[in-house]
């Protein structure tokens, strides 16, 4: 009998947890559309509402503030426009401040054209440059529109956590407004929109045990709100046209529901995390953890081994029964150089190993990374005393 697998991947995608599968299949079978007025459109209308509340529910925020979307990079593609309404005024966003170190679903600066998007840099730590940020907005030109700034709340490769607070704090008193990705925070961090002090928050229910393509922004006012991406019919307030994803959202809301209570479990996480770097530090002790000197995620840990290629580690460790990734995952299979460490002036030709864990990953897991770790580093030592010999 073979063994299970490692799976060392949830800043990736985390497994969907039962609770949202079984929340999946009970949606597959309401034949109703949400927007229909009969007895099988209500029932279908009572499954968004309900998931609704259960997102709101885990950042605190009224469920009338959100807005389900095909993903996270669909709600920041919503979110990163010129393009606004207060109320029913027209506003304009004339520049977008997005952190070298954000998701490329921010990165990317959304509807903005290049020339308007301004990168704030990352310290050596992993954490947004604050004075950077400041005097950025001091010399903003507020004549031809407002600073709209984006920035994750945890990094999807480090796990290093930004100063969300300390953000908004200079954002607001820049006049500006705030987007704060909190794709890899939730379910792992406590969140409270308010509390964030961001504008609006993004999540994406893949994250957290719920399915993939289904997302959403959470609005702290309501009251300002981006021109619509999808148009169309009026879904979603007329915020995001569509027939809703009905087992998607279902699927969102249930899991949103777990994530809630596993932010409590983020101190097991966490030892165990610890126990696997030290673990792997026993085995070399030139080891380098990445974002280590930062507030960094319970989960989550990027290390370089001097002398070991990533991507011969992430395949070598793939057939040993390992799922471990090199920084982020990327969409074409390919690896390139994380624009993260760069960010953060890592010089790693050998680039970086990125191991996520989830509440359920056990010890069984955590050795069986260490003992495919061991044989590939006996590799690397033999291959270093050979080529010394
Ligand atoms: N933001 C962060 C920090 C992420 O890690 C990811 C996914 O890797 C995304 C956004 C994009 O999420 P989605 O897959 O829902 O588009």
């Amino acid at each position: 009998m073979t063994s299970p697998r490692a799976y060392l991947d949830h800043n990736a995608t985390a497994p969907l947890v039962a609770e949202a599968r079984a929340a999946m299949i009970d949606a597959l079978d309401v034949v109703g559309n949400p927007s229909s007025v009969h007895r099988e459109g209500r029932a279908a209308r009572q499954i968004v509402d309900t998931a609704r509340s259960q997102v709101a529910a885990l950042v605190g925020a009224n469920p009338e503030s959100v807005v389900f979307t095909s993903g996270a990079t669909e709600a920041a593609s919503t979110l990163l426009t010129p393009h606004w309404r207060l109320g029913r005024a027209p506003l304009t966003m004339s520049k977008l401040y997005v952190c070298a170190a954000d998701h490329p679903c921010t990165l990317s600066g959304g509807q903005f054209a290049p020339d308007r998007v301004v990168k704030i840099g990352v310290d050596a730590r992993g954490v947004m440059r604050l004075d950077q940020l400041a005097a950025a907005l001091v010399s903003h030109h507020g004549g031809e529109g407002q600073p709209l700034v984006a920035v994750h709340l945890a990094n999807n490769e480090t796990g290093v956590i930004q100063p969300v607070a300390e953000i908004a704090a200079i954002v607001k008193g820049a006049g500006g407004v705030l987007v704060i990705d909190a794709v890899q925070g939730a379910g792992r961090l406590p969140l409270d929109i308010s509390a964030a002090c961001g504008d609006f928050l993004i999540l994406s229910a893949h994250k957290i045990g719920g399915p993939k393509g289904v997302g959403a922004f959470v609005s702290a006012s309501g009251l300002l709100m981006p021109a619509p991406l999808v148009r169309g019919g009026g879904q979603e307030k007329g915020h995001r046209a569509g027939t809703e994803n009905l087992p998607g959202i279902a699927g969102f809301g249930a899991a949103a529901r777990v994530a809630a209570s596993t932010v409590a479990r983020m101190g097991e996480v966490g030892a165990r995390r610890d126990a696997a770097e030290a673990a792997l530090r026993d085995l070399a002790p030139d080891l380098v953890v990445h974002g280590a000197g930062a507030g960094r995620l319970a989960n989550t840990l990027l290390f370089t081994v001097p002398g070991l290629k990533a991507e011969t580690a992430l395949i070598a460790l793939d057939l040993a029964g390992v799922s471990v990734s090199t920084g982020s995952a990327c969409s074409s299979g390919k690896v390139a150089a994380s624009h993260v460490l760069d960010a953060m002036s890592v010089a790693s030709g050998e680039g970086a190993l990125r191991v996520s864990l989830g509440v359920e990953t056990g010890e069984a897991e955590i050795s069986r990374l260490v003992a495919a770790m061991r044989l590939l580093l006996a590799r690397r030592d033999g291959a270093r005393v050979a080529s010394a010999a």
